[in-house]
């Protein structure tokens, strides 16, 4: 692979992941969106495959394959990242709706609901040694794989959520979103290491500084 490819993938093995389900992890990828200090992980497709590979989302055998594709045809890598991106956006209005006890918008579940078909689609039971799993049929644009376990993931999220243990980060410029699985149902930030810490630190230097 290309060492491109490979510093993507070390880029993506440092970093943090808080969302305790991996689509919440893939709404995470940016950081502040409500705020000026928007940050993107996935400028590009590869960077979407690092992110897959990270999160364990495809098998080695698809991520390479795709990234072999990718590199072939450049223009319809950089569309389904495109698309990927778009997804994104669904999937963070959707959580966050139901983070900040929201309506969900019409539109946004009505194209959730059409990508989900497509995604349905594309699966296959695969059996070897009577054992059993997921596998995706051959499609006429194999780079949008990507995407299927994102929407099937985001469908069975929905369907087994516990809405108050779906929470947000309250710092602005994060506002990542996260499951909460303490047992009191009390965390408040993302991470105490990252957030937790600095809005205690804010609060100190608020304190004395009145
Ligand atoms: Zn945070």
């Amino acid at each position: 692979m290309q060492q491109k490819f490979k510093k993507k993938i070390n880029r993506f093995k440092k970093i943090k992941l808080e969302g305790g389900h991996y689509v919440l992890d893939f709404i995470n990828t940016v950081e502040g969106r409500d705020s000026d200090e928007f940050k993107e992980q996935l400028f590009d497709f590869l960077d979407v495959l690092a992110w897959c590979r990270k999160v364990k989302l495809l098998s080695s055998y698809h991520i390479k394959k795709l990234y072999q594709r990718a590199i072939k045809n450049q223009e319809k890598a950089e569309k389904c990242y495109k698309s990927v991106i778009r997804l994104r956006n669904i999937l963070y209005e959707i959580f966050n709706s139901l983070a900040e006890n929201k309506e969900i918008d019409d539109y946004s579940w009505f194209i959730f609901n059409k990508r989900l078909k497509t995604a349905l689609y594309h699966y296959k039971l695969i059996k070897k040694n009577h054992q059993f799993k997921w596998g995706f049929k051959a499609g006429k644009n194999p780079l949008q794989f990507v995407q299927y376990p994102l929407l099937k993931g985001a469908a069975e999220l929905l369907m087994d959520l516990d809405l108050k243990r779906l929470k947000k980060c309250p710092m602005s410029d994060c506002g990542w979103l996260f499951l909460d699985i303490s047992r009191n149902n009390s965390r408040k930030w993302c991470s105490m290491e990252t957030c937790g810490n600095r809005a205690k630190a804010q609060r100190f230097y608020n304190k004395n500084n009145q």
